[in-house]
């Protein structure tokens, strides 16, 4: 069986990845898997552990890091994130196409690591749009929204480091035009 592609999606916090997401994530022709990471942050409404993500301490997040579990981690806002190693290469052996949703430091990991991954960059149509969507999500302190906003700038000056940059105006367009880059990687393959 073909080992399945290795798609790094990234793109500042805000920005619809997860809206993007789920519009082809369960296109079947496309054989995708999404990467559960681990994370040190807390739960927001409506997400549940094992699902948006694997909700650890501090401590079993070092210890995963020091067990070398992980594929790539960084920290992001005052939290670790980090994609766990073992289930990517399982998903990967059984044909699949493996999604990481991660920010840029992890995606320069993991490009050193596997540098035929399709890594795919979003950007908002605009700053302010970009702004209006972190405060729209009205689930986090002022302090915490502005160091993602700062964080946003950060990681726009990366985007040149990714195979392709798609925006984010319209998330159904969006998803239609991730879905043909996958497509043509799967084919090229
Ligand atoms: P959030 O707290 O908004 O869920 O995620 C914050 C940032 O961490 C987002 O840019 C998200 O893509 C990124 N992220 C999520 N999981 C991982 C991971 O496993 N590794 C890395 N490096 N970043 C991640």
């Amino acid at each position: 069986m073909k080992k399945g592609l290795l798609i790094i999606i990234s793109g500042p916090s805000g920005v619809g990845k997860g809206t993007v997401r789920n519009y082809f994530m369960n296109d079947e022709s496309l054989k995708l898997a999404y990467s559960i990471s681990m994370t040190t942050r807390s739960p927001r409404a409506g997400e549940q552990d094992g699902i948006d993500y694997i909700f650890s301490t501090k401590e079993d997040f070092e210890d995963a890091i020091q067990k070398g579990e992980l594929l790539e981690w960084a920290e992001f806002v005052g939290n670790y994130y980090g994609t766990p190693m073992a289930q990517v290469e399982k998903l990967r052996e059984e044909g699949k196409n493996v999604l990481l949703e991660i920010e840029v430091q992890g995606a320069t990991q993991v490009r050193e690591k596997c540098p035929d991954a399709v890594s795919i960059f979003i950007i908002p149509p605009s700053m302010e749009e970009l702004e209006k969507r972190i405060r729209g999500r009205r689930s986090e302190p002022e302090e915490i929204v502005q160091q993602r906003l700062a964080k946003a700038d950060k990681e726009m000056k990366l985007m040149n480091n990714y195979k392709y940059i798609v925006c984010n105006d319209d998330p159904k367009l969006a998803a239609d035009l991730i879905s043909s880059i996958i497509r043509r990687h799967m084919e090229e393959a």
